[in-house]
């Protein structure tokens, strides 16, 4: 039986991070999605809430479980006796930092593998960042996040119902 864990800070959940939760549980026994508690940046959603939304978000997958998480990667890791640490791979912006994370980790724990899948084309420019910048100026984003985290930016935004899904929205 082979887990592994998919850190990170999901404010919000996104489409991108999904597709590599979704891929990352067909190749492992086990996913543990491990929503990070106290990340080093301003966040707009709670932990609570981020991992709410994260468990709506994944409910319909059977392998798949949500937890926050404090402190190393690779604690939470051994702590769950998970094998591999997953990571979503975009531009070559990204390369770098994971590959300083993969080689730092390595050293807390070489027995801790990182594996990296590829972004999915139409994801490849998608961050929570950028999303959470263009919903609050009303962009349409139904294509890059599941209905109820356009919902909750919706409310936290405090935008109009019909806002940021109004162009083909579902
Ligand atoms: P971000 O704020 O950049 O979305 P997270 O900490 O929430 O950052 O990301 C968690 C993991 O998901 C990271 O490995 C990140 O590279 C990956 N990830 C984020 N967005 C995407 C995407 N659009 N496609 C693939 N992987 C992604």
């Amino acid at each position: 039986m082979t887990k592994a864990v998919y850190p990170g800070s999901f404010d919000p959940v996104t489409n991108g991070h999904l597709d590599i939760a979704v891929r990352a549980a067909s190749l492992f026994d086990e996913l543990i999605i491990a929503v990070y508690d106290a990340p080093p940046k301003k966040l707009l959603f709670t932990t609570s809430e981020r991992v709410e939304l994260m468990q709506q978000a994944v409910g319909h997958l059977p392998n798949v479980r949500v937890e926050l998480f404090v402190g190393l990667i690779v604690e939470f890791a051994h702590k769950h006796n998970a094998r591999a640490i997953v990571r979503g791979l975009r531009a070559n912006s990204d390369f770098e930092h994971e590959f300083e994370m993969a080689l730092m980790n390595k050293n807390l724990a070489p027995d801790v593998e990182v594996v990296c899948l590829m972004t999915a084309v139409d994801y490849q420019f998608l961050s929570s960042s950028l999303l959470k910048e263009v919903a609050q100026l009303g962009g349409v984003i139904n294509n890059l996040v599941p209905k109820h985290v356009a919902t909750a930016l919706k409310k936290r935004y405090s935008l109009p119902e019909d806002s940021i899904s109004r162009k083909g929205g579902k």
